[in-house]
């Protein structure tokens, strides 16, 4: 007899109870309310059910919904965050949010592929061309433009909220069948497959699930959904990834980001980065006079950076991107023009980019706000009728804001996969179709995790000769042109490494 595999967070959820759905025409959205304790035995299934309806299940949602061997699936899309349903409108006229993110020309592309970016630009975003990263020991500094590889953006940074909501409207301009459920994920069941085949795809949701042909999902509101699959974009604490009992590795990197928005008496128009003895800050444009701050520091720092007067973070502010902890970078120290002489004249430069402070911060525009950093990767990213994307799969530390540009890669790759695996007729839930997304965003995420927590590590160590070693490392990715190309075009989301070729 076959036996379901039930994880549950709480035990009250084991008695399914399958409610009535009610259809809420507030809004173009099918949003399903629950009835407790009235019974619906004869359950549409979903062909998928997203779980976590943020920014990267809502990239999947929209790719599927604009790509045509995908846009007549059935998908439920299961969050209880209200931006899903209660629309408030994004006012040009407010100081931008402070959740926001630098998005890479990969993402940007991706977005314009599915029809997405043209609502971002109906919204504050600001592209950046030009990117400065020093250090505070004064060692050494590294600039880098567009034109080095021939583009004229190096990313563009969009509030979350704008992001987000652009996904959401591109979905309502087409006819795809999506329903909302307003609610949490609580637990899931599985049952092996079966050999027998007395099911068809016009039996009933029951007899599919007890087969093995469709996954049940119960929520919080004590209704319950089948699909054929479960996609976990639930983010770093994914109940998807804890319930299926795929395995994890990671560590907390006992570290805060601030972040908050400030102003500048003039427009910023460059993304700044410095690392400090506690981490790093980032300045990133936000447009108009704005600009967003990532702050790093220990746990102790950050909650006493935020008790800190308006006044006194902005002086803190200021010294930290200025004077504060060390001297500016001069080239002349490490001799940078000859170091890297016995290369030939092709392949370094002879760069005139010098030095630049960044412009001087004003005014403290929004509320402080601080989260705790980790990296966290899941060990696999498929099994049968499950699949993870996202932070749910892979979180890591925002110095090089990366992570959600990787959770967009694999929204957009596990789309191809489904649509590759419905153009040849295949069960999507098969855990042979969801292997190839693995195979694809696996390595690729690895890559990107091992670079940034190499950099973390690197520079949270304040020590002689790693002193020099990060010296020569900012002024060879300065003077040596390939490298610079390389390490510009892997941070623009190509996935070839940063290493000479
Ligand atoms: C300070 C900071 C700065 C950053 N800056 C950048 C940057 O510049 N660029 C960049 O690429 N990345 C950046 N990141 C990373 C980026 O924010 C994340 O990678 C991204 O938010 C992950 O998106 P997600 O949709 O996978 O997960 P989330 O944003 O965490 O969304 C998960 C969704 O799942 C829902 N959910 C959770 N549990 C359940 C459940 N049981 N049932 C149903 N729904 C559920 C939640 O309500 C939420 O809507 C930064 C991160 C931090 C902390």
């Amino acid at each position: 007899m076959n036996r379901a595999v039930t994880r549950t967070l709480s035990a009250n959820t084991h008695h399914l109870r399958l409610c009535r759905r009610t259809l809420c025409s507030a809004t173009t959205d099918h949003v399903y309310h629950a009835t407790p304790g009235e019974v619906n035995d004869n359950v549409q299934p979903y062909d998928i059910a997203i779980v976590g309806g943020g920014m990267v299940g809502m990239a999947l949602a929209c790719s599927l919904a604009t790509t045509p061997l995908t846009k007549h699936l059935k998908v439920a899309i299961i969050d209880a965050n209200p931006a899903l349903t209660n629309q408030v409108p994004i006012n040009r006229e407010d100081p931008p949010d402070p959740r926001v993110s630098t998005v890479t020309p990969a993402t940007i592309s991706s977005f314009k592929d599915i029809g997405a970016w043209q609502y971002v630009q109906q919204h504050r975003h600001a592209y950046f061309d030009k990117m400065q990263v020093w250090d505070y020991t004064g060692l050494g500094y590294t600039k880098y433009d567009a034109r080095d590889v021939y583009k004229e953006v190096l990313g563009c940074v969009v509030e979350n909220k704008v992001l987000h909501r652009s996904l959401l409207s591109r979905i309502e301009d087409t006819d795809f069948g999506k329903t909302i459920y307003p609610s949490r994920l609580m637990s899931m069941s599985l049952h092996p497959s079966s050999s027998s085949n007395i099911v068809d795809d016009t039996s009933s949701a029951e007899a599919l699930y007890s087969r093995g042909r469709l996954a049940k999902l119960e929520l919080s509101d004590q209704k319950s959904l089948y699909a054929k699959l479960v996609v976990g974009s639930d983010g770093a604490k994914s109940q998807v990834r804890e319930l299926m009992g795929f395995k994890k590795t990671g560590w907390n990197y006992s570290q805060n980001a601030v972040i908050c928005t400030v102003e500048h008496s003039v427009e910023n128009h460059c993304a700044w980065q410095r690392f400090l003895p506690s981490g790093p800050i980032a300045i990133l444009p936000i447009g108009d006079n704005f600009s967003n701050i990532v702050w790093t520091m220990n746990p102790k720092e950050a909650s006493d950076l935020k008790s800190l007067s308006e006044e006194d973070f902005v002086k803190a502010v200021n010294h930290a991107l200025d004077y504060g902890y060390g001297p500016h970078p001069r080239p002349s120290l490490l001799d940078s023009s000859s170091m890297f002489s016995w290369l030939g004249g092709n392949m370094t430069i002879t760069s005139n980019a010098s030095f630049e402070v960044p412009p001087k911060v004003v005014k403290l525009a929004s509320a402080r706000m601080s989260f705790p950093l980790s990296l966290l990767h899941a060990n696999n990213y498929a099994s049968k009728r499950v699949v993870l994307i996202g932070d749910a799969a892979h979180t890591v530390h925002p110095l090089a804001g990366q992570g959600v540009n990787l959770g967009f890669g694999d929204a957009f790759a596990l789309s191809r996969t489904i649509a590759e695996g419905v153009a040849v007729g295949m069960d999507i839930g098969e855990v042979s179709v969801l292997k190839r997304y693995e195979a694809e965003r696996r390595p690729a995420n690895i890559g990107m995790m091992a670079i940034l927590d190499g950099f973390q590590k690197a520079y949270s160590v304040d020590f002689g000769p790693l002193n020099i070693l990060r010296a020569a490392a900012f002024h060879g990715a300065h003077f040596i042109l390939p490298l610079k190309r390389n390490i510009i075009s892997y941070a623009s989301g190509e996935q070839r490494l940063p290493l000479f070729t």
